[in-house]
């Protein structure tokens, strides 16, 4: 029997991947075919398959027809009618818009000698220089041939053969590597990929049914919303090559581009197995038009330092192939057709980055303890198990959040238990029993999962998510406890709740464990029994009763993020409230007091896990407040083991004790403002900012160098808008006083600590003025707080410089001491 079903797409975005599982969902509870047709496209899909409904591009408002076939078509029918009208336009939600990201201010010293710049977007951090190298695509019609003899075995040769030599590559990689292969086997046996070529294969050769096949998923990718799902695009392109090249050995295509010497590659696609072919050690940079940041090869750029840019056509730069090019990631662009000043501009970047990383590198080694001998962990949040190496290699001390929420995201279905375990061993071997938080799955809420269908929340923050979602998934649930409980055996791992609220609800957690652990044991698999469990500070309510936790569980994490907002009422995601989330409240201070006293009186461990823990600024109160660690991302690790060894464990518990007694955020950022004003400030003279015998070239190059080597010893945070400042000053009028010295300066926000630099030129450069050549630079950088300072020691340098006894000494110092003792003494600062 027949029936038919006529409505208008309500969905503001169309059907794309999420309504369509939806719909598939509803679908799939009758026997009888129903397929939906597009009247303005004209295309029709199976409305059992999300694919198949996601391809017939149904946009808002465009007519469609459901069309039911068979035995249940009158229950379908009458169920899919009530379900379009009264459910289908709220199974979606607006997309994300694209986050205006800040702009990059491109440096003057740069800028100045006109360079051709291609913009791109940052996909991976870094400067690399190297020949321009094109990938071409392959060109995958080559393969195109008519039916030969057994296609089937052909195909299931090709098949068997990648399958061994991926099998074989997951046994010999490990980290992002791995993962990656793993995801092209998921590929390689995937049964609508599989069982479409298999169809084509009745009336196709292997390369024409392949190739088909390939067309009908990219495609039907291409139409998604969802960057992810397009993303994945290349890998299933990357899985096509490999099976055609085994399929047919004698069609000579090389996939493998060889480098002969430092090179940026730039390629429409590189495809994973393209990207792990080359020579990483003259790899420089890679430039891939069309990949989003989270495409594989992105991710395995990322895992091997390579800077990678997005958004520019191999068409822009046509001309620069097989010349030399600089790709600077950090300021988002390539540069062609470098003449010597833009060389000169990026030869240096190249140099100061990787002082910057040499000198975080030793920062990262530094043992985390404040001046007086006070020892805290400063541990890492981490999302995947790829980034626990690159952690520990940064300076972390453990994990203190491996938020495994980001393992069950951007996916179609929730990974297995062994999938979990291979994460989580991953991890904890990388840690070297180092201490390791996993933290259960964080789901809901602001992190929907497609595949679990949560309904539409009006308040998400206040709703469905986290532990409360638990009972509900209690096998997704039991199988992560389970996943968790056996990788233990291979570190130190911890088990951490988020959105405890109740001692109900971790007494339920406590039972959850007990039967999976009694699961273990039935089927006789080894696990760690003694696994200490903590949980998630990040609810008011939690706090109140922090004694009665102290009763069921190890630990406590606090989640400053969550806990400022539920704590405030001020949602952590909305701009018009955004200038009322502040972790500097009194009562934020009170509750972290409230909680880390009562924890400590019961002999419990407790750390600090949200963003709060990154703001450099803010460690001495957090340090006051006698936490035990404090998590935050890798790249901040370094800096802040730097500020905690300057601090003296007893002032910070002054501070804080102050600061709880505050009554307005604006008091507790001023205590701190002074405090950092008294206790961090560096010496205005000191050796680390004086450059004798600079190779410098040129002006530009003498301020870049200059500012940059403040930006190597934190005297500011931000090199680029410094420079900016320096500049600003130039234009107005050179800077050069004559008899050799140039006295470039700016009272500036972006200077941290303000700093008088010497740079001694090993030959005159040209200043750009009147005043002849130079070869001494004193640079002045103050900050604002320094009210005229800057003029009044501006003025004081320019009398000094008349007389020709102070030159000559300023000259010819023998070395760095000299020169800053000196002027210490004549500038009497
Ligand atoms: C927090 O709330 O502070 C936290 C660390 O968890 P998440 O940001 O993942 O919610
Ligand atoms: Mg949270």
């Amino acid at each position: 029997m027949k029936n038919e079903f006529k409505f208008n797409c309500s969905l503001v975005n169309g059907i794309h991947a999420r309504p369509a599982s939806h719909l598939e969902k509803v679908c799939k509870q009758f026997d009888c075919d129903i397929t939906l047709t597009n009247l303005r496209s004209g295309n029709t899909g199976n409305a059992k398959s999300v694919l198949a409904l996601v391809s017939t591009d149904t946009l808002l408002n465009d007519p469609c027809i459901l069309t039911f076939n068979g035995q249940d078509s009158e229950q379908a029918l009458n169920k899919l009618t009530q379900y379009i009208h009264n459910e289908f336009a709220h199974c979606d939600q607006a997309l994300d818009k694209p986050g205006a990201s800040e702009a990059i201010v491109l440096p003057q010293s740069l800028l100045r000698h006109q360079p051709t710049l291609l913009q791109g977007k940052c996909l991976a951090l870094g400067i690399g220089k190297g020949r321009l190298i094109g990938n071409e695509d392959i060109n995958l019609n080559l393969f195109r041939t008519d039916i030969q003899y057994d296609e089937t075995a052909r195909f299931d040769n090709a098949r068997q053969q990648v399958s061994n030599s991926l099998e074989q590559a997951v046994q010999d990689a490990d980290g992002a590597e791995k993962e990656i292969i793993n995801a092209h086997l998921a590929i390689l046996n995937d049964i609508t990929f599989v069982d479409d070529i298999q169809k084509h294969l009745i009336s196709q050769s292997t390369a024409n049914a392949v190739l088909a096949s390939l067309e009908i998923v990219s495609e039907q990718l291409k139409q998604s919303s969802s960057a992810y799902l397009r993303e994945r695009i290349v890998d299933i392109r990357d899985v096509a090559t490999q099976l055609l090249c085994a399929a047919y050995p004698e069609i000579n295509i090389t996939t493998k581009l060889t480098l002969t010497g430092p090179s940026i590659v730039i390629a429409n696609d590189l495809t994973p197995s393209q990207f792990l072919g080359l020579d990483k050690e003259l790899l420089q940079g890679l430039v891939l038009t069309h990949a989003g940041s989270t495409s594989h090869t992105v991710i395995l750029a990322r895992a091997f330092n390579i800077p990678t840019l997005s958004g520019i056509e191999a068409a822009q730069c046509a001309d620069a192939l097989n010349s030399e090019v600089y790709l600077d990631a950090n300021l988002g662009v390539l540069a062609v057709q470098a003449n010597q000043g833009v060389r000169c501009y990026f030869d240096r970047a190249i140099t100061l980055n990787q002082q910057l990383s040499d000198k975080q590198g030793a920062y990262a080694a530094l043992s985390a303890q404040t001046s007086d001998g006070k020892g805290i962990e400063i541990a890492a949040n981490i999302a995947c198990s790829v980034e626990a190496q690159a952690a520990f290699e940064k300076g972390a001390q453990g994990i203190g959040l491996f938020r495994t929420e980001m393992l069950f995201m951007d996916r179609s279905e929730a990974p297995k238990e062994e999938e979990q375990y291979e994460q989580y061993r991953q991890v904890l071997q990388a840690a070297d029993d180092k201490p390791v938080i996993i933290r259960t799955m964080d789901i809901g809420g602001d992190k929907p999962i497609d595949y679990l269908n949560l309904p539409q929340e009006g308040n998400p923050f206040l709703g469905y998510r986290a532990v409360r979602i638990y009972p509900a998934f209690i096998n997704l649930f039991h199988d992560q406890l389970s996943a968790i409980l056996r990788a233990a055996l291979h570190g130190n791992a911890k088990i951490m709740i988020p959105m405890i609220q109740s001692i109900e609800e971790i007494r339920w957690v406590k039972e959850q464990i007990e039967i999976v652990k009694n699961r273990l044991t039935a089927q006789e698999l080894e696990f760690d029994n003694d696994v200490p469990l903590g949980i998630m500070v990040e609810i008011p309510a939690t706090a109140f009763i922090i004694d009665q936790f102290c009763q069921e569980v190890e630990f406590f994490s606090i989640g400053s993020n969550d806990m400022t907002q539920y704590l405030l009422a001020v949602d952590r995601d909305n701009d018009s409230v955004a200038h009322l989330y502040n972790s500097l409240a009194p009562s934020f201070l009170r509750m972290l007091d409230q909680v880390v006293s009562t924890a400590h009186q019961y002999g419990r461990w407790v750390g600090l896990c949200g963003e709060l823990g990154a703001d450099a600024k803010v460690l001495p109160l957090l340090i006051g407040a006698g936490l035990d660690e404090i998590s935050m991302s890798a790249p901040k690790i370094a800096p802040a083991k730097a500020v905690l060894s300057k601090l003296n464990s007893s002032d910070c518990k002054a501070l804080f004790d102050q600061a709880c007694q505050c009554p307005t955020i604006n008091d507790v950022q001023a205590l701190l403002d002074n405090a950092s004003a008294s206790q961090e400030s560096k010496p205005l003279l000191s050796t680390e900012c004086v450059l004798k015998n600079a190779d410098f070239s040129c002006k530009e190059e003498v301020i870049q160098s200059m500012v940059g080597n403040l930006g190597l010893h934190g005297r500011t945070d931000n090199t680029y808008k410094l420079e900016e400042d320096i500049w600003a000053r130039e234009a107005v009028f050179s800077t050069a006083l004559g008899y050799g010295f140039a006295i470039p300066h700016t009272k500036s926000e972006h200077i941290r600590d303000s700093s008088i630099s010497i740079a001694h030129l090993n030959k005159p450069i040209d200043w750009q003025s009147d005043s002849g050549d130079v070869d001494v630079v004193i640079m002045l950088t103050l900050n604002k707080e320094q009210g005229d300072q800057h003029m009044r020691i501006f003025s004081s340098l320019a009398r000094k410089l008349i007389h020709e006894s102070f030159r000559e000494q300023l000259r010819h110092s023998k070395d760095e001491a000299g020169i800053i003792s000196m002027l210490e003494k004549e500038l009497a600062v």
